[in-house]
Parts: C-alpha cells; sequence; structure tokens
C-alpha cells in the first residue's frame, strides 16, 4: 500500500540533481568546520535554501541558519541538519577526503547538510503537492556547545514560526539504503564530568613527603570500572568512559593535582542520578583512603537529554519511509548509547521522530567479519572514525527519506 504523502514523495524526488548534490557532498567534506565555526558549511547551505524559495536568516545561535517556505494552510513542520565537524585527522585516503589538518567530517553532518539542501529544493519545487509550513535549520554545534539550545535561545521560536513536529536524520554504520527507526527511545542521554584530585606534590625520590595524585586518579579510574557492573542492574542499560586523564609534567615530579574527564551515557535520569552519586561518593573515598589534602573537585560539564521519538510521528514517518524504500529497508535497532542535543530544539514537549540511514559501502560491508548485522556492525567504521566514510549513494537516500518524512507530516491532499 502506497499512501498519498509516498507517492508525492516519488514524485518530487524522481529527477533529483544526483550529481551536483553528490558534487556539494565532496566539497563539504573537503572543507570541515568545527563546532561553532561553521561559517562557510552555513554561507553554502544558506545560499541553497535561498535559491530554492525560502526566506533565510544566518547567524541564528553562532552560525545556525533558519529558511522558512509558507505555503498554505497545514501544519509547521521543521527539518534539522546539524553542520559541525570533529576535531579528528582524516584517514580515509578518500579522493575528498579533508584539507583541514586535524579536521574531519567523521561523523557525517556534511551527509545531513547536503540532505537537507536537497529536501529544501525538492520540496520547494513540488509546493503544489503539499500545503503547510516549512521551517529547515541548520544548527551548529551538535558535537559539543549546544547548539539547538543556543538557536532556541537567540529566539528560533521568536523570529521563526514554531513547529508542530520536528524532524531529524543522522548517517550511522550499517549497510548501505537502511533506515532505523525507533518508536520511543532512540538514542541516551550524556553527561560530561570533570573530577580534579588534589594531592601534595614533591621530589620524585622522596614519595613519603607527597601524596601522589597520579596514583589516587589511577586507582578512581579502576574503581569507576565498578559503577556500571557493580551498581546497576543488567538492565539498565549505561555506559561509564573515562576519556582523558592529565597530570604532572616530568618523569620525577610529584604532581600536585590530577584531573579525569569522563563520560556518561545513561537512559534515564534516575540512573543518570545514582550514577553521578557513585562517582562522587568513589572519588571523596580514594582521596580520603590516601590522605589527599583536600576533597576532589567535580563539576558536570556538558549534558543531553535522552532522544524519545514521539510513537505516532515516528509511525508515520517510518510509514511513509516503507512506502517509498520498501518495507525491508525500514528496520528497528532499539535504542542506541548514542546522544544528540536534537531534543533542546523540541523544549521537551515538541513531538519528534529522529531515525537514522545506515550506509556503509557494500565492499566494506560484505567484507567485515560475521555473519549477522550486529556483529559486521562492529566491524565498520562507526561515526568519529577517522575512517569513517560513508556511501555518496546514500545522498540521494537521505534526500528522499527527508522529503518523504516532511510530507507524512505536511497536509498532502
Ligand atoms: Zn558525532
Ligand atoms: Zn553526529
Amino acid at each position: 500500500m502506497t499512501s498519498a504523502a509516498a507517492r508525492a514523495a516519488l514524485d518530487l524526488t524522481a529527477d533529483l540533481p544526483v550529481p551536483e548534490l553528490e558534487d556539494f557532498y565532496r566539497d563539504l567534506h573537503r572543507h570541515p568546520e568545527l563546532s561553532f565555526r561553521e561559517h562557510r558549511t552555513a554561507a553554502r547551505l544558506a545560499a541553497r535554501v535561498r535559491a530554492a524559495g525560502f526566506e533565510t536568516a544566518e547567524g541564528v545561535g553562532g552560525t545556525g541558519i533558519v529558511g522558512v517556505l509558507r505555503n498554505g494552510a497545514g501544519p509547521t513542520v521543521l527539518l534539522r541538519a546539524d553542520m559541525d565537524a570533529l576535531p579528528v585527522t582524516e584517514r580515509t585516503g578518500l579522493a575528498y577526503a579533508s584539507l583541514t589538518d586535524g579536521v574531519m567530517h567523521a561523523c557525517g553532518h556534511d551527509l545531513h547538510v547536503t540532505w537537507l539542501a536537497g529536501a529544501a529544493a525538492a520540496l520547494a519545487a513540488g509546493r503544489d503537492a503539499w500545503s503547510g509550513t516549512l521551517v529547515v535549520v541548520g544548527q551548529p554545534a551538535e558535537e559539543s556547545g549546544g547548539g539547538a539550545a543556543a538557536m532556541v535561545a537567540n529566539g528560533l521560536y521568536d523570529r521563526f514560526p514554531r513547529p508542530d513536529v520536528l524532524l531529524g536524520q543522522h548517517v550511522a554504520p550499517g549497510p548501505v539504503g537502511g533506515i532505523a527507526h525507533v518508536p520511543g527511545l532512540i538514542m541516551s542521554a550524556t553527561t560530561d564530568v570533570e573530577i580534579v584530585v588534589h594531592g601534595r606534590g614533591g621530589h620524585g625520590s622522596r614519595p613519603e613527603t607527597t601524596v601522589d595524585p597520579v596514583v589516587t586518579a589511577a586507582f578512581l579510574v579502576t574503581r569507576l570500572q565498578t559503577v556500571v557492573s557493580r551498581e546497576l542492574a543488567p538492565r539498565e542499560q549505561a555506559v561509564l568512559t573515562v576519556g582523558r586523564i592529565e597530570a604532572g609534567t616530568a618523569a620525577n615530579v610529584i604532581p600536585a593535582t590530577a584531573r579525569i574527564d569522563l563520560n556518561l551515557r545513561t537512559q534515564s535520569e534516575e540512573v543518570r542520578d545514582r550514577m553521578l552519586a557513585a562517582i562522587r561518593r568513589m572519588a571523596a573515598g580514594e582521596c580520603l583512603a590516601a590522605g589527599c589534602p583536600r576533597e576532589p573537585e567535580i563539576t558536570l560539564g556538558a549534558a543531553y537529554p535522552v532522544t524519545v521519538n514521539d510513537a505516532e510521528t515516528d509511525r508515520r514517518v517510518s510509514d511513509v519511509h516503507r512506502g517509498v524504500f520498501g518495507a525491508g529497508a525500514v528496520f528497528d535497532p532499539g535504542p542506541a548509547m548514542g546522544s544528540e542535543d536534537f531534543p533542546h530544539l523540541a523544549e521537551g514537549k515538541l513531538p519528534y521522530s529522529y531515525w537514522f540511514v545506515t550506509s556503509t559501502p557494500p565492499a566494506v560491508w560484505d567484507a567485515a567479519p560475521g555473519d549477522d548485522p550486529l556483529s559486521r556492525s562492529q566491524h565498520v567504521p562507526s561515526n568519529h572514525s577517522p575512517h569513517f566514510a560513508p556511501d555518496p549513494a546514500t545522498v540521494p537516500t537521505g534526500v528522499r527519506t527527508l522529503v518523504s518524512g516532511a510530507l507524512s507530516q505536511l497536509s498532502v491532499p
């Protein structure tokens, strides 16, 4: 069964300018920009959205762009793409690899921008097929800094129409062309925590005159491994990763402090709060055991909430995706431990659907060890890897998922 929205989507995307969109994608990939510095990317996206016929504003929440297309009575639908790259040195060997040292589109936000530009153009050109209002958002700083919150704080919904529904999509590892939908919790909450251990510095030859924060921090890193394994129930999915540990300046100097940066992924506030309590208790306990002169300092850093799809909104989007791509393309992978600041655009109350488009090139996927998709997906380059190289064949796929997703929410006669 093909719905009116799916038929309209197939019609509107029948003649996508695929080579031109692929060129745009490769250009973005060559020129990655870090969070809140997406000037070139934002300008190019804004130019395309403006040329498609949207009223377009730049510099929203830093480097964000907003395009509005009013097209008669009907719902207001917001389509979002994040634009920032990562401080990763690219190792893909692609002909269109990053030209900027140490910066790479390792999360595929260049694809997201391409998808949004392509969808905006297709929906504007096919505006006779639908009615309502489209708001397209190029969001800065998803990876760090909270670009979504910055756009809302900068008057996103005062200056531009407030959406009835929001749609977002992300590229992910998996056989090219799959679409992952979850009708509820799809991504986890993330919380950064910084711990500073205060010891007493001194000469490396006279440890008895010091309190060594390096040893204390090492014990603490080890003990922190028991937060998930020993304090949470197996059904309470969570991750605690110590991603950074820093102390000292020379081999023969015992430093005065050591710093640990860790990241939590949780699927409920309650588990997050219990983990934070355990972290505080363990840090205090290790410092007490070592005889530290001061209690450890614990500071909460960036935090993103859980991403929970509105079941009815997501059902309408996944239905239209089945209509456009076939039932076999759509699957439910369950919640992921990754996180997003997309929910900040929803302000905790607007309904949304967020899905993944899988993009591993067939040759890479087929060569990966394992018999089932789950084990293979653990052996192919994932987001944030220096080897992450989505198949450009997903350029038209992501335009179609976004066009059809929008049409599933707009008025289509
Ligand atoms: Zn990322
Ligand atoms: Zn991302």
